[in-house]
Order: structure tokens, then sequence, then C-alpha cells
């Protein structure tokens, strides 16, 4: 069966532009969007130059022009650019701020509870403040959102604790929302025995029960959106000790979370409001007239099985056999996709 849903929206994936092209690039990484069914996506800044600039914001849209489909970006802070914190907030590219408040590469995390304090009092209240905050850091995340009175999206949720914290905080009052990954979803740590480097990311993989939470915190509401962190790399970083961190998904995460449906673990509904109704609310995500995609529901495909689109040639998901091929993608009336080739 052939059916027709609007075009899906991805609010957290890394194209590697500017700084490390041999991962992905802004063509290539839409190329695997459009291969997911996605006609939106939010760009993280942590690049080797990161984006905490609005000179480099400008780099990044120029770049971002070659794209298939439509990219925004979320902008980035290390604590010492809280003077462009406005300035970005008031740019219609720029749909939220990303912090690190856990481990990540680069000089953009930031552990220092004072320079943690200044940056979302420098944030304007209105777009999102995004974290990369796990245990600890999540609560005092939390806290931090309730005193400034910020909206909070708490990114690739991985734990069942944390799902709790969300589920609390949100009973409380507070504007927060809750992203989870499909490698999350799909995959535990015993992933990483069998991987290697290819179930290798951060966060990690979680346990059976944090597994469980994740499902049920996805049909439940407490996790509002479904996001990849489509995250490149090559092969070659993917095999080497240690392995790079960071997974694709943009290719697979419509089949992951449409398997889930089919297994009863949350409902189609649920799953496009995850998957495009949510997103574009919570990130104020434009309207995409005359936008939409074609799956054929009955239909199944095996992962890597004709390559990859994505720069990375890779996927956690290699040799698994999934539902719902995307067979068309329209955006703006113009077709990206038809019968599974995308139209460049
Ligand atoms: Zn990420």
């Amino acid at each position: 069966m052939q059916k027709q849903l609007p075009g899906l929206i991805d609010v957290h994936v890394h194209l590697r532009e500017p700084g490390a092209t041999h991962k992905e690039d802004f063509y290539t990484g839409s190329r695997a969007a459009v291969k997911g069914g996605v006609t939106f996506m939010l760009d993280m800044p942590n690049n080797a130059t990161p984006t905490i600039s609005i000179e480099r914001l400008d780099e990044k849209v120029a770049l971002s022009k070659k794209a298939l489909i439509d990219i925004g970006f979320h902008f980035g802070t290390n604590g010492k650019n809280l003077e462009e914190l406005p300035k970005a907030a008031a740019r219609s590219e720029v749909y939220g701020l990303k912090i690190y408040c856990n481990h990540t590469t680069g000089e953009m995390l930031i552990e220092d509870q004072n320079a943690l304090d200044a940056i979302f009092q420098a944030w304007p209240v209105g777009k999102p403040i995004l974290v990369h905050a796990e245990g600890e850091q999540l609560k005092q995340s939390i806290a931090r959102a309730m005193k400034f009175g910020q909206r909070l999206h708490v990114c690739h949720i991985t734990q069942a604790t944390e799902v709790e914290d969300v589920r609390q905080a949100k009973a409380g009052g507070l504007s927060i929302t809750a992203g989870v990954c499909p490698h999350h979803l799909a995959l535990t740590g015993e992933a990483r025995e069998r991987m290697k480097g290819y179930a290798v990311m951060k966060p990690p993989l979680g346990t059976d029960a944090d597994q469980a939470a994740l499902w049920a915190g996805l049909a439940d509401g407490t996790i509002d959106v479904v996001e990849t962190d489509h995250a490149p790399h090559s092969r070659e970083e993917k095999e080497k000790d240690p392995p790079a961190f960071g997974v694709t998904g943009l290719e697979t995460s419509f089949s992951i979370i449409y398997k889930g449906v089919q297994e009863g673990k949350l409902t189609e509904e649920r799953m496009l409001e995850a998957m495009y109704t949510l997103p574009k609310k919570i990130f104020n995500i434009p309207e995409q007239p005359d936008t939409y995609i074609e799956v054929d529901m009955d239909a199944s495909w095996t992962v890597g099985e004709h390559g990859y689109e994505t720069k990375a040639n890779s996927s956690p998901f290699e040799g698994l056999v999934l539902p719902g091929v995307v067979t068309k993608v329209v955006l703006r009336g113009k077709e990206l996709m038809n019968n599974g080739t995308i139209i460049s």
C-alpha cells in the first residue's frame, strides 16, 4: 500500500561542513535525507570550526545552498561568545542554541556552572536551548531552564532515569521537550561486541531496561520527537581503535520507527507526531507547501544492500531488513525522488 505522508523533519544532524567533508557534506547529507523521506533538517554547530559567531553562521548558510532539501541551524557556544547569542537568535536560519554539558570533541564542552548560568541568561527567551546533558547534568539543566524561564530540549535521551526526569519536569509544568535516536531505540550495549566501532556513539547504547523505557516514553509522549543525531564518519574512522563516536541515521530513521509501529510499540499516529508535527511545532519550522513523501508501507528493504547515500557509507543497521520504503519525495512541487531514484 502506497501512503502519502508529510515530508519528515529531523532536528538533529551533523553534516560535517565546513571542516570534515571527507565524512559528509551538505549535498551528500541531503541525499541521505531524501532517501529517508526527510525534507527539513537542523544542523548542529560542533564543526571543526564551530558555529559560534555570526561570521561562521553566514559561512555555513552559504555552504548549505547545495543541499537538495531545506536546512536550518542550531547555534553553538563556548561560553565566550555571549554577545553573539542575541544576534544569532534573531536570525531566521537559527532554530535553537546547542549546549554541550557532557563530553564532546572540540572546545564546546561547558561544565562550569556559572558559565552555564550566563549562557541561559544571554540567550533570548523564545527559541529552545538544546542540551547534551546526561544524568546529573540533565537534572541541573532542568533546574537552570526553570530558573531562567527558558524552553529546554533534551537531545538524544538514553537512560530510563532520564525519561523519568523529563516526565517529572513536564508534570511540574516546565516547557521541556525531549528527543530520542533510532539507534538507542533499536540497539543495546550488547551490539558493541558484534558491531565494534559501528555501535559506538555518544551517549552510548543502553540496557534492555533503558530501551523499554525509551519506547514507553515515546509512546506516551514524554519523549516528543525522534531525532537521528546523524553523525557520519568514514569507515576507516569507525574501524580504528578507538573508533570515532557517532553513527549515521537519516536513511534508516523512518523504517526503524515504523518497525516499532508494526511491533506494537507505538501507534502510527504517534510516529507521525514524533517525526513531523512536534518537531515542526517545537522548533517553529516553516510550512513547506506542496511537500510530501510517498512510502510503500508493505515493502521492506535490506540496509546497505544497494549502498548508501551518506558519504560515510555505513549504518549501525547494516544487513537489517526493515519495513517501509520511501519511493517518492516532493518538495514545494518539485520531485526530489521518484520510484526510489533521487533526482538531483
Ligand atoms: Zn549530536
